[in-house]
């Protein structure tokens, strides 16, 4: 049985890290099985759900290295749902309910001041025809309630399987209400679309966030009433905000875009997503199949993945100083940067953000604004240094053999020499070496950042 999964987004909202985390456990689990990984838009809520975020997470996806083998779109299979809620109908096991939201409410408070669990009573299963003739003339329109199955002879009922991440689980159906599949305006809860496109994409395994736990329960029993194949499921931990911040669709809280457009590598974001709160260590890894290799749902911890968005600035910079030129090239041609291997390995080290090359760029073109040094002895270790460039070609000995000499002529030495130099020929006071950027700028760009001292 080859592996099919799913990835079900509701499109209403932009993605943030957190989806990431569910999209590529997903993913990297149908590579590393040969399997298929389909993207699924939950948009039965037609009024939140949008075009523009349908799009975007298509576009967050890819960006993050994920090409769904299919695209499904729930609102294109309304008609398999009703069915499915047709037959549960004809077999009672759907049933209208006619309780307004502050009935429910008073009656759950009762419940709960009689010391019961505050589940629904199940008084809509007990009408009879004349009474829900009554109501219908009254002009109340019935919400649909799926009547969960109890054990033999009325006795609760639990539903137990064998979680990928948190291995044997068992919810307690008893202990819930029968949950509302259908709204009074007929338009469905995501549960029971959610099991029929399941069992309808022959989906193999649902791997998603443990908010979904107990969703699992009655989704299995649906999946026994529809007579489908139960698939294997898996909860992963959810990522938190070392401050506590939630990550909201709503409120775009580091959401793939923004994190794109603040110039973040996807790697650096597919890294720390999937290896946080796992028994791997979070270190940047360069493509989406080495990912594959490192994780599997045993490595996923129970306890949740806390981590510091702060973090990502350091990955970020690893994945970038460990990145070939033949990796960074087209993008470096994209910043007319790409001034060769020897330029990328020299200045990969020191940035953050891979946008930043293009100021070393300018660095090595000589295209910056002049200096102002003041003080008189670094006018003169500079001046000298002027006079004392050798002639070319130059290659990365040049420069101790140069700064020797600027040493026998002013008698500076460390800071005192390094200092003034890397400044005038720069413009800062950290970078790559200057004996390696030295070659790269060559005799007229060097000799006229050391001009006027
Ligand atoms: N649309 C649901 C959500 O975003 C999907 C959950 C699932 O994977 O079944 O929470």
């Amino acid at each position: 049985m080859s592996v099919i999964v799913r990835f079900a987004p509701s499109p209403t909202g932009r993605l943030h890290l957190g989806n990431a985390r569910t999209a590529l456990l997903n993913y990297l689990f149908a590579r590393r099985t040969g399997g298929r990984f389909i993207l699924r838009l939950d948009d039965t809520d037609r009024e939140r759900s949008t075009e523009a975020f349908a799009r975007g997470i298509v576009e967050d996806l890819a960006w993050l290295g994920i090409e769904p083998d299919l695209i499904v779109r729930q609102s294109d299979r309304a008609d398999r749902h009703e069915a499915a809620a047709q037959s549960l109908r004809e077999r009672g096991l759907l049933y209208g309910c006619y309780e307004t939201p502050d009935e429910l409410e008073r009656q759950r408070k009762r419940r709960l001041a009689r010391h019961l669990p505050p589940i629904y009573d199940r008084a809509g299963f007990k009408l009879d025809e004349a009474a829900r003739a009554a109501l219908a003339a009254e002009g109340r329109r019935p919400h649909w309630r799926f009547l969960l199955p109890s054990g033999e002879g009325g006795t609760s009922r639990t539903v137990t399987w064998d979680d990928l991440v948190r291995g044997p689980q068992t919810v307690d159906l008893a202990s819930l209400s029968d949950p509302v599949l259908v709204r009074e305006d007929a338009t469905f809860l995501y549960t029971l679309p959610s099991v029929v496109d399941d069992i309808d994409l022959g989906v193999t395994h649902v791997v998603r966030g443990e908010d979904h736990v107990t969703n699992t329960g009655v989704q299995i029993a649906l999946f026994e009433a529809l007579g489908g194949p139960v698939p294997a499921f898996g909860h992963h931990n959810l990522l938190i905000l070392a401050d506590g911040t939630a990550m909201s669709k709503r409120t775009g809280t580091l959401s793939l875009q923004g994190l794109r457009e603040a110039g973040y590598e996807p790697m650096a974001i597919a890294s720390l997503a999937v290896l946080v709160g796992s028994a791997e260590a979070v270190e940047p890894v360069a493509s989406l199949e080495e990912l594959a290799e490192r994780i599997s749902f045993d490595k996923i911890s129970r306890a949740p993945a806390r981590f510091d968005p702060s973090d990502l600035d350091g990955l970020n910079a690893r994945l970038l100083h460990g990145m070939p030129y033949e990796a960074a090239r087209d993008r470096l041609a994209a910043l007319d940067a790409d001034l060769g291997p020897a330029f990328w390995e020299a200045v990969r080290a020191n940035l953050g953000q891979f946008g930043e090359v293009a100021d070393w760029r300018d660095v090595v073109r000589g295209r910056l604004p002049p200096v102002a040094i003041e003080a008189a002895d670094e006018r003169a270790v500079l001046a000298a240094a002027r006079e004392l460039l050798p002639p070319e070609p130059w290659d990365q000995t040049t420069f101790k053999g140069w700064t020797q000499a600027i040493t026998a002529r002013t008698g500076a030495k460390g800071k005192a020499l390094f200092g003034p130099l890397r400044r005038a020929i720069t413009g800062r006071d950290a970078g790559p070496e200057l004996a390696r950027l030295m070659p790269l700028m060559g005799s007229a760009d060097m000799s006229a950042r050391l001009s006027g001292f």
